[in-house]
């Protein structure tokens, strides 16, 4: 047995009250403040159980309150994302029809840059003119060349109108030069800057997205978290169950030992009467059904459980507290029940494998044994047990390695966290 945590469930408390209304399961007076004592204990243990699940209660809707919240989160991401994509789209489009203009301004480029060109063979064609009729490409020269004062106002006017001409081709030149320039440049800024544009949204949405996969993962978690929540309570109500299935054993017991203590008082004042005194020596050895490998019934309240050598004793073991004691053998000897008592439960547990459980009371003190391991059942829940008989046969079943049989004895009923374990040597007959 490594795991401490085994899954119970109660099926039927059917049956209890049999075992506690034999002849002799319960045998001394004044057991009934200790059975009740037992009661306590078991009303402790399902008080703790019952606030453990209230806790679990609060974590569970604690847990279902942050997943809320961060499925808040996750909707107001997924309304930051579809806004960004569809400012991407936007500005997309944005990008495009800049584009579209970019194209449209070379044309007008062409346009300007064929207006300049047109004017630089303007003003070469009137510079060659001036030396076709004066000869001269410098205007001083016109100037110097004049014939008369008439002709030189002629020149002089010739020559003013000429340079004004040719300074108004000149700035119209650098306007649309500087024009150019500028649209270009516009033109590129604009560019730049809705392409710069879309990598920020961009940028952003790649963020936005990282976070919502990180809210998807807290949330898996969260929910990964609850349901454990919930496997944990399910694991305390099938320990409740169980805790409340030994209690009304014990109150039948309580009953029992009550009508058993009147009927006595009423059997010694009879046998005061007749004056007749007689023994009853109450022999409880009773025989179950013995294969070779079985051991002999002891007298008294217990008998060893099954044939071998002990692999394993009471106590810590390494890390691990190791509640009960190990049987191993090589062959598959039968189990036995260790006293006369009821099966509370015998089931397939994943940690303790083929498992039966058994409660006794002897003399008003609740003991109950666990057989663990086993290969074969042979009884079920509510069955009635004598002392020697055989419940199934050794394994190697569950959380197990090799053949054996793991052996509780609990003074008490069992509880998950076993306080109530107790040594069985010097109690039960071991090998
Ligand atoms: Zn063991």
């Amino acid at each position: 047995m490594k795991k401490s945590v085994i899954t119970l469930a109660v099926s039927a408390t059917v049956g209890f009250g049999t075992i506690f209304g034999g002849t002799s399961v319960i045998t001394e007076a004044a057991s009934i403040s200790s059975l009740k004592g037992e009661q306590n204990k078991i009303q402790n243990q399902r008080s703790n159980i019952n606030s453990t699940i209230n806790q679990k209660n609060n974590q569970i809707s604690n847990l279902q309150n942050q997943q809320a919240n961060v499925q808040d989160e996750i909707t107001r991401l997924d309304d930051a994302i579809t806004d960004s994509t569809n400012k991407i789209n936007e500005t997309n489009a944005k990008l495009e029809s800049t584009k579209e203009e970019i194209m449209k301004l070379q044309g007008e480029m062409e346009v300007i840059k064929d207006r300049i060109e047109k004017r630089n063979v303007l003003l070469k064609d009137r510079a060659r003119s001036y030396q076709d009729t004066g000869g001269m490409v410098n205007y001083i020269d016109v100037l110097m060349g004049a014939t008369s004062f008439s002709d030189f106002v002629d020149r002089a006017n010739a020559v003013v109108t000429i340079m004004e001409a040719d300074q108004a081709i000149l700035k119209e030149h650098e306007a649309d030069k500087k024009e150019l320039e500028t649209k270009q440049e516009q033109v590129k800024t604009n560019l730049e800057s809705i392409q710069k544009m879309v990598t920020d949204l961009q940028t952003l949405q790649q963020q936005l997205n990282v976070q919502k996969a990180d809210k998807n993962k807290a949330l898996a978690s969260l929910k990964q978290q609850e349901n454990e929540a919930h496997e944990g309570l399910m694991d305390l109500q099938e320990q409740d169950a169980l805790l409340a299935a030994q209690q009304s054993a014990i109150q039948q017991a309580i009953k029992n030992e009550q009508a058993a203590q009147a009927k006595a008082a009423a059997e010694a004042a009879a046998a005061a009467k007749k004056a007749a005194s007689s023994n009853s020596g109450g022999s409880s050895s009773s025989g179950g059904a013995s294969s070779g490998a079985t051991p002999g019934v002891s007298s008294g309240y217990w008998t060893q459980p099954a044939v071998g050598y002990l692999s394993s004793g009471f106590g810590q073991r390494g890390s691990e507290r190791h509640v009960g004691v190990d049987i191993a053998n090589h062959t598959k000897v039968p189990i036995v029940a260790a006293a006369d008592g009821v099966v509370i439960r015998s089931y397939l547990s994943s940690s303790y494998g083929n498992c039966i459980f058994i409660s006794h009371s002897i003399n008003g003190q609740v003991y109950t044994t666990v057989y663990a391991h086993m290969s074969t059942r042979l009884v079920g829940s509510g069955a009635v047990i004598k002392k020697g008989q055989q419940i199934g046969v050794m394994g190697n079943t569950g959380d197990s390695t090799g053949q054996h049989l793991h052996f509780e004895l609990h003074k008490g009923p069992w509880t998950q966290d076993k306080r109530y374990a107790i040594n069985p040597v010097g109690i039960v007959p071991l090998p």
